[in-house]
């Protein structure tokens, strides 16, 4: 059981009271947030939400961090005086922090960036009870927007009152991309077919559009998973529908030479094949993907501008939605949509399968694939129950596949005692950062569709097709909260003050080099990934072009990811120089520039023969017989785009073998 000791409440109490704008009464006698009550429970629910980690490695780390806050030595050392951070004066608390920010020390700019976070999703994230924030008040943002009068309901489940062993044709284990397609296509071929979901099934109703409560039910391990570094934050989807729930709807197959590049890589002759462009198709009709729905939002309209006033190129996206409303409930489509509109595996391929007598267990997560003789015969779970106890579960079936997304997916195949050596390597996160904009006009960065205008200028640095694609996305609490740089409270007052006047260009480095996952000591993943040297240049090459961006539609300021942020107004003659240069003095390594990942690729790679991947061309293992993957982990090399499309593509793919196969 998780808790703090009083010291290091005390801490945690100074902490939050440093890092969050109400400590900036002393310098805003207006009381800008006016935020006391608020910032006292802050410490609260950052501890609320340290005791609900997943992983114990967080945990323990972050106590850690606390005990050499409130460490007399340890101070002195980094010149706060031999105290506690609790006993000094705020001015003196704000210089160790940013000295932590700062650092050349990793493991000090690693533990100031998780505190940052927690404190600052802990409180901007969460309105106080009668359902208000004054940050939100002070940045024009209208929070949770009543609910539409007409519910979307739940998917039609399985429950589980007690312990169970069931049997199935096929049991998959996890219902996001390629879960869903896979439960939904072998439902329809008339296999019997058990979906087991770690999330749970929320309808409309559940969609609170409160950012700290989604983060909890809708995202994958409450959306904490951090690169092992602690320079990345790892979102990830955790619900029935898994990824597709929460995603932004963009919907790109597969770019004609990344399929011939994944062959060549993977040794297969499958992605260029007629039959995988089938596997693509066919999803994307089921997914009714299209550009109808694609009216730009405010920050589309800046950037489309910016982008069309250089002469580069600029593209409607297509997106999976039906009906939408493209208004400002949209925007906050991130925490599910609650009109039914956005076409997720949930409202598409799940709902098809539970309709043709699939059975669907949420809130189960799988722990282990039962192996027998070399042959894989079943899984081993736990069923969560709403009071807390848990069900054991078993599940025995002719075909297992395993679709937990490419951070846990190698996790499960490693407990279960996989051995190939490909497995957890090969791990792609496309990191995202942006180039941040304030405009005179207001933006509203929260409203809108959510994607629907892409650059592919740049995307091809190298002729080896790696770069960046230029997009924008939506901008509530939670993402400034995990990804903006840091300078101090004044700033971040300051700049929530005008969020509702910014706008940005999200950056999506198709990385070439990899990093891997590997199972902790306490059976949970440790994602081993920080950007390198020559993805950093791209980024950094990136970076330029979208300072142009918004300078040329028309911003005031731009400002950078990094900490502390580069900031400049774009005016005058060699304003882009000096920009840079100063944003190099920073750089784009890890915890100087901000990155986060919303795509996992490539933990269990498809490919012609064990020593290039984890599976074969048809998604099954190389060491176990009738065990299949069929999620991004299967993927040879990064998308390059957003990968949904390509990842259900995969799991049909792998789903016609299966059917065959049994
Ligand atoms: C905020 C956000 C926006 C995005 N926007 C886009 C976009 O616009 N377009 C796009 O193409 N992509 C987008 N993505 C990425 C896309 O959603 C994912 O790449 C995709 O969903 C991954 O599919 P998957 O099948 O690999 O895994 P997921 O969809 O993540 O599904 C895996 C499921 O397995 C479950 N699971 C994990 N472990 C277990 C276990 N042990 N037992 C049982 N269940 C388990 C998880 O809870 C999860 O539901 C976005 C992602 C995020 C986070």
């Amino acid at each position: 059981m998780f808790s703090l000791s009083e010291r290091q409440r005390a801490v945690l109490h100074a902490v939050c009271d440093t890092l969050l704008p109400s400590i900036t009464r002393d310098h805003d006698p207006a009381g800008y947030f006016a935020t006391g009550a608020l910032v006292a429970r802050t410490p609260a629910r950052v501890e609320q939400m340290l005791a609900r980690l997943a992983n114990p490695h967080d945990q323990a780390r972050l106590k850690l961090l606390l005990a050499v806050l409130d460490s007399s030595a340890a101070n002195f050392a980094v010149g706060g005086g031999f105290r506690s951070f609790a006993d000094m004066d705020p001015a003196t608390r704000e210089r160790v922090l940013t000295g932590f920010a700062h650092s050349s020390v990793t493991l000090r700019r690693a533990g100031f960036q998780a505190l940052k976070r927690l404190c600052q999703v802990a409180y901007f994230c969460f309105p106080t009870a009668d359902g208000r924030h004054p940050a939100w008040e002070a940045a024009g943002y209208p929070g949770p927007l009543p609910q539409p009068k007409v519910e979307v309901p739940p998917l039609a489940v399985l429950a589980v009152d007690a312990d169970r062993t069931l049997e199935a044709d096929v049991v998959i284990v996890g219902s996001g991309a390629g879960g869903g397609v896979v439960a939904g296509d072998l439902t329809a071929a008339g296999r019997d077919v058990i979906v087991l979901e770690k999330g749970g099934n929320p309808s409309s109703r559940d969609l609170t559009q409160v950012e700290g409560e989604m983060f909890n039910e809708l995202f994958l391990d409450r959306g904490m998973i951090m690169t092992d570094s602690g320079s990345m934050p790892v979102l990830a989807g955790s619900c029935l529908g898994g990824g597709t729930v929460i995603n932004w709807t963009t919907s790109f197959a597969l770019p004609e030479p990344t399929r011939a590049e994944w062959d060549r890589r993977s040794g297969l002759a499958l992605f260029e094949s007629p039959a995988f462009g089938e596997s693509l198709a066919r999803v994307q009709v089921r997914l009714g993907v299209g550009t109808r729905w694609s009216t730009p939002s405010g920050r589309d309209r800046l950037f489309e501008a910016g982008v069309r006033a250089l002469n580069w190129p600029v593209e409607p996206i297509p997106r999976n939605v039906t009906d939408c409303l493209e208004g400002l409930e949209c925007g906050y489509c991130t925490y599910g949509c609650r009109h039914g509109a956005k076409n997720s595996t949930a409202s598409t391929y799940l709902r098809d399968a539970a309709a043709g007598g699939a059975r669907l267990v949420p809130h189960c997560t799988v722990d282990r694939i039962l192996v027998e003789g070399g042959r894989a015969v079943g899984v081993r779970g736990t069923v969560r129950r709403p009071d807390g106890g848990t069900h054991a579960i078993t599940v025995r079936a002719r075909a297992v596949v395993v679709a937990c997304g490419a951070i846990w997916t190698p996790v499960l195949l490693r407990l279960s005692g996989l051995t190939n050596e490909r497995i957890g390597q090969n791990l792609h996160l496309h990191p995202v950062s942006a180039m941040g904009a304030f405009f005179g006009e207001r933006v509203e960065p929260w409203g809108g569709a959510m994607q629907t205008r892409y650059c592919a200028q740049f995307a091809d640095m190298d002729g080896q097709g790696y770069g960046a694609r230029f997009e924008t996305g939506p901008m509530h609490f939670a993402l400034p909260a995990s990804a903006f740089g840091w300078a101090s409270p004044r700033q971040l007052r300051e700049d929530v003050g005008r969020l509702a006047h910014m706008g940005h260009v999200g950056i999506l480095l198709r990385d070439r080099d990899a990093g891997r996952v590997v199972p902790n000591r306490w059976g949970h993943p440790r994602v081993l990934y920080d950007v390198s040297q020559y993805d950093a240049a791209h980024m950094r090459r990136a970076l330029e072009a979208s300072a142009r961006i918004m300078a040329a539609a028309g911003a005031e300021e731009l400002f950078t990811l990094q900490t502390p942020p580069t900031r400049c107004r774009p005016e005058g003659t060699g304003w882009l120089d000096r920009f840079m240069a100063q944003a190099d003095a920073t750089g784009y390594r890890r915890l100087r520039m901000s990155y986060v990942s919303f795509h996992q690729m490539g933990t269990a790679a498809m490919a012609a023969g064990p020593g290039r991947g984890a599976v074969d061309g048809e998604g099954q293992s190389f060491d176990v017989k009738g065990l299949y993957v069929a999620d991004g982990s299967t993927f040879p090399a990064p998308s390059g785009v957003n990968p949904m499309i390509t990842i259900m593509a995969v799991a049909d793919h792998v789903a016609g073998a299966i059917h065959t196969a049994l």
